[in-house]
């Protein structure tokens, strides 16, 4: 708006000349002076430059935008954008349908919570036919810490879809849909992206996954700016792909122990285990997000999974159209299954908290080859 041009705001020919011989082109430049300035500077009479000047600030005065306005917007692009549906009715309910497109959604949690198998059952919906409800695209999967495994996806999928995986050559299909990326540095991470964003439109995909951005940034970085430049570069770069090719993107985030800079404990750091065996208390109680504050204006939607005296939540911590709601969770051999549709709601300290009590870290770790690596270290 402020670089508009004054010749082009319907002035009167005749003043409109005076400002460009006075090299007063935009309506930046004649804003940035007082109106006394301008009569000095132009030459001119009183009455026309507040005349004028009212011409110029009405140009480039934004439009008013009401409420009603801004809502009709707002259907208007989650109707053209859609969700991915998570099938967990609460969760779907929530969301107004599921997994925004276009924006960024984050899965912030312990180790062992279940925020891959979340991403697991996502891969398959979004793989799945259109008539059974998916939205039978492609998806990418980027899989930093190699903890994706293709036995596990298809164990959900054959004990969520019977009807579709138990077909002749359905597994094989399904599996075949979704691509798995595993570059090992932020140099090749973003290299993966500046790909992924031409085959977003040429290769029908419908899903991006990050597992898990934290691994990612923090394990490269020590540093605390540089890590949050890092940082900084490859949100921005996420989010345009996200709104550029309006497709749902899910992130993972780990959490980090809060008491104090030397002791922080990263969840995936193998030796860190030990620390977390040796010091329940300390690791359960002051948990935080690993991606700081920068990353948590980033994403659209939080959802924290979390366990509370043994018992998974997930809770859906920041999100613009739904209240912060708790669901408790439990994990089969069909993925991530909601044990009550009614979100509790949640209000005070409780939203922004991640707890980690009651889940035994044997069971936390089943998966993981850096609980077998920690195990024969302690
Ligand atoms: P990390 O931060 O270490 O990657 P995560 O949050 O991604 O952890 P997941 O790998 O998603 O954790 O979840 C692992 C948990 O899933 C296990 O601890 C186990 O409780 C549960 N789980 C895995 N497979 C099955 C299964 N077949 N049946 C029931 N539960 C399972
Ligand atoms: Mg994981």
């Amino acid at each position: 708006m402020a670089n508009k041009l004054i010749n082009q705001m319907g002035l009167p020919k005749s003043i409109a000349n005076i400002f460009t011989a006075r090299n007063i082109i935009t309506a930046k430049d004649a804003l940035s002076h007082t109106e006394f300035e301008l009569m000095e500077l132009l030459d001119v009479g009183k009455e026309e430059v507040t005349s004028a000047m009212a011409h110029v600030s009405e140009v480039v005065c934004p439009p008013c935008q009401t409420a009603l306005l801004l809502l009709e917007q707002r259907v208007r692009n989650e109707t053209l954008a859609g969700h991915l549906p998570t099938r967990l009715k609460g969760l779907d309910d929530a969301l107004c349908g599921g997994i925004p497109f276009g924006v960024l959604t984050e899965l912030v949690g312990p180790a062992g919570i279940g925020k891959t198998q979340f991403c697991l059952k996502l891969s398959l919906l979004a793989s799945l036919p259109a008539s059974c409800g998916g939205l039978d695209g492609r998806v990418i999967y980027i899989d930093i810490e190699s903890k994706f495994r293709s036995k596990r996806l298809i164990e959900i999928g054959i004990n969520s879809f019977p009807e579709i995986f138990h077909k002749k050559g359905m597994a094989q299909e399904m599996a075949g849909r979704i691509l798995i990326l595993r570059p090992t540095s932020l140099s090749e991470f973003a290299e993966s992206l500046y790909q992924i964003k031409v085959s977003l439109l040429q290769q029908q995909v419908k899903l991006l996954i990050i597992d898990s951005m934290a691994a990612l940034v923090l394990g490269e970085h020590e540093c605390g700016t540089t890590r949050q430049q890092a940082l900084g570069w490859h949100v921005s770069f996420i989010k345009s792909l996200a709104e550029f090719s309006r497709i749902p993107v899910v992130l993972t985030n780990q959490v980090r122990s809060q008491s104090g800079d030397e002791s922080r404990i990263y969840s995936f750091q193998a030796q860190s285990r030990s620390i977390i065996k040796d010091n329940p208390a300390t690791y359960d109680s002051h948990l935080v997000a690993a991606l700081g504050i920068n990353w948590a204006h980033a994403v659209t939607i939080r959802l924290v999974l979390e366990a509370r005296s043994g018992q998974r939540f997930i809770k859906l911590a920041k999100s613009p159209i739904s209240p912060p709601l708790a669901f408790p969770f439990k994990i089969t051999s069909s993925g991530v299954i909601l044990l009550d549709d009614d979100g509790i709601e949640m209000k005070g300290p409780e939203i922004n908290t991640i707890q980690c009590q009651g889940l035994s870290l044997s069971s936390l770790a089943v998966n993981s080859t850096e609980y077998v690596l920690c195990t024969k270290n302690t």
